[in-house]
């Protein structure tokens, strides 16, 4: 079987402007809830995108979750993994329905939206999760943080490992003694500790070069292979600046001081918690982006936050984490950075021309719904 991203059929032609052109196939997820609306202008971005620099992106449409339930019986089927696996990349929307009224709910929980994106993780082997948490200018005042903290801004990227660690490792819960007793066990090899150190330090040549290691070496054996692995592949990248923090200290300095990170690695647990606290740093769920990836270019994109079914169809869904994650797509996947780039500005553009949906709305700013907010991104590009 092709490994996933081996989709790559066309060879590079040139536009009529000189410039490389690329034909890229990419499968679409729009999922359930807000799914759909935001995909859509993503796609309207991705399609400006084209027109400006002369590719071409084939979109193959996929179920996942609640739409595939509704469909197909199931929320991952075989012919959405195999479609997926023919890809560039896959966009995705989001998935799930509210728990309390939704009948995918009265499934069992192995056949819920939830595990149709857990099953294609797995299915395309996304080890590499990447967060990237960003303080707008524009969104400064919904930063949590002390002002002369925010004003200082920051731009990071927590790189989690995602398939490996005490998620995944063996457990138990027995009575020992008359003592309940549960077990989980925390296992990395070298081999998983390297292949997903190199992907941070590749992400960071394309940043600024740093890559601080979280660990908890002081304790755990697991802490200090990830340690030694982490700086025997930065021995192949003399450019990247590597440093070591214990978690507990990274969970302090993100509040404290997060303008001195540019990509945090990490194991599986710590990510979980860290990326959280990250984006939370922000302020603004509807902002931000993440990318899961594999061992080719191959990645699954997808806004940080869920399908919101409470504002589903109203055109109140703001957009732009999804229009980020297809930025990141273009840059991770498909190597197009000066285009990643453009669509990053077109964001900041209209943010600084005071365009606005309601969850990110502030005095003086201009109400925008979820369509207009990806046309006006579009148009700037
Ligand atoms: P949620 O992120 O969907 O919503 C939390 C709150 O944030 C809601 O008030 C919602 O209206 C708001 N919100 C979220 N995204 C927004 C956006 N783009 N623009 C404006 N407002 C936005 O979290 P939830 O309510 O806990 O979960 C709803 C469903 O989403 C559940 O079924 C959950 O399992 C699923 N979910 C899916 C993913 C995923 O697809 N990766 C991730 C998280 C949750």
């Amino acid at each position: 079987m092709r490994p996933a991203g081996a989709g790559r059929l066309l060879p590079p032609l040139f536009c009529k402007k000189g410039r490389h052109r690329m034909d890229y196939k990419i499968g679409v997820i729009p999922g359930d809830g807000i799914g759909p609306e935001i995909v859509n202008e993503a796609c309207k971005v991705l399609d400006a995108v084209c027109g400006k620099y002369g590719h071409h992106f084939e979109y193959t449409k996929l179920l996942l979750g609640g739409a595939s339930i509704d469909a197909c019986g199931e929320p991952l089927t075989e012919e959405t993994i195999a479609l997926a696996k023919g890809c560039d990349a896959v966009l995705m929307g989001s998935i799930g329905g509210d728990a309390k009224t939704s009948p995918w709910y009265q499934l069992p929980p192995s056949r819920r939206p939830e595990a149709g994106l857990l099953g294609i993780r797995k299915a395309l082997n996304l080890f590499a999760n990447l967060r990237p948490a960003y303080l707008y200018e524009e969104l400064r005042a919904a930063c949590p943080l002390r002002e002369d903290i925010s004003a200082v801004g920051f731009d990071m990227l927590i790189m989690r490992e995602l398939t490996g660690g005490l998620y995944f490792g063996e457990r138990r819960t027995e009575v020992k003694d008359g003592v309940r007793t549960a077990t989980d066990t925390l296992t990395y090899n070298e081999d998983e500790i390297r292949r997903i150190a190199k992907r941070a330090f590749d992400i960071a040549m394309k940043r600024r070069k740093k890559v601080c290691s979280v660990d908890k070496a002081n304790v755990l054996d697991s802490s200090r292979l990830w340690r030694q692995v982490t700086e025997e592949v930065a021995k192949d990248y003399p450019e990247v600046e590597l440093s070591h923090m214990y978690v507990d200290n990274c969970a302090m300095q993100l509040v404290m001081n997060p303008a001195q990170f540019d990509v945090i690695l990490t194991e599986n647990m710590f990510g979980d918690i860290l990326s959280d606290e990250a984006s939370m740093v922000t302020g603004s769920i509807g902002m931000l982006s993440s990318a899961s990836l594999n061992e080719t270019k191959f990645g699954l994109y997808e806004p940080s936050h869920g399908s919101a079914p409470d504002i589903a169809g109203q055109d109140k869904a703001n957009p732009i984490a999804t229009i980020l994650s297809a930025a990141m797509m273009l840059r991770y996947s498909l190597d197009l950075d000066r285009e990643a780039d453009a669509v990053e500005a077109a964001v900041r553009r209209v943010l600084k021309e005071g365009y606005r949906t309601a969850d990110i709305l502030s005095e003086g700013c201009t109400l925008t719904g979820t369509a207009q907010m990806g046309t006006l991104i579009a148009e700037r590009l």
